[in-house]
């Protein structure tokens, strides 16, 4: 059996994860994750053929039929580049609605996991430390204020040219949080065994430098 190395790193929307992840997979050389665009891909994919969210048995055929896979951290869905459209206000605030069902979890966690053994990952999510990776060694649990959240996807969403109101971005993230926390399958929470990271005011190299230091030193020491 192969050993492979895994990080996880959970936290709600807009905590910082998916900047933080892609450059540590740059530093210790993995494959990055991102398991909320993975959410994204299945909510395009049935808004675009107009299967809702009580057809189950409609949206499992449809996953059956995605090939996803990441290509320079960006979500490849049926040979077509999609990291524009899921990123959408539109499909933000549809996500978690697809997201809470139990039926289309099994299904990617399924997929996650197998991207796993085959790799090593980072992976960031809402679930990575207490499902899909649960014997993960390093686990990170990011977190930030709803406004400072709000303000970084809106800074982003704004470069890419999209023309957004703050007040809605930081209304989504709220309504985000709470679906994502309050759901019943896998819910948005921190694991026993992460570590916190609070990021409101951090910058991201400060944030990497920490977490990469801790990695660092478990792999040198044996510890993990
Ligand atoms: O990470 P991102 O904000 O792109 O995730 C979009 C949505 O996908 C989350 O709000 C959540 O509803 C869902 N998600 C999830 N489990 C994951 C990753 C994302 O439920 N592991």
């Amino acid at each position: 059996m192969i050993l492979r190395l895994s990080v996880a790193i959970d936290g709600p929307a807009g905590a910082g994860k998916s900047t933080i992840a892609k450059l540590l997979a740059k530093d210790f050389n993995l494959m990055y994750i991102n398991t909320g665009a993975m959410y994204r891909a299945v909510t395009l994919m049935a808004l675009s053929t107009n299967v809702s969210s009580e057809d189950i048995d409609g949206l499992c055929d449809l996953i059956d039929k995605m090939d996803m896979y990441f290509n320079k951290d960006r979500l490849i869905l049926n040979n077509e580049d999609v990291e524009e459209k899921i990123t959408s206000p539109e499909i933000s605030k549809k996500v978690s609605e697809f997201a809470a069902l139990p039926e289309v979890r099994k299904k990617l966690v399924k997929l996650q996991q197998n991207m796993s053994k085959q790799y090593d990952v980072i992976m960031d999510g809402r679930d990575i430390g207490t499902v899909v990776l649960k014997e993960a060694p390093f686990k990170f649990f990011l977190t930030a204020s709803p406004e400072e959240r709000a303000n970084r996807r809106y800074k982003e969403l704004v470069n890419k040219g999209l023309k957004v109101e703050y007040e809605d971005i930081l209304k989504d993230i709220i309504n985000r949080d709470y679906l994502d926390s309050n759901r019943k399958t896998d819910p948005l929470r921190k694991a026993e065994d992460a570590i916190e990271i609070d990021t409101t005011g951090l910058n991201i190299d400060g944030v990497v430098n920490k977490i990469s230091e801790h990695i660092k030193s478990s792999l040198v020491s044996g510890a993990k």
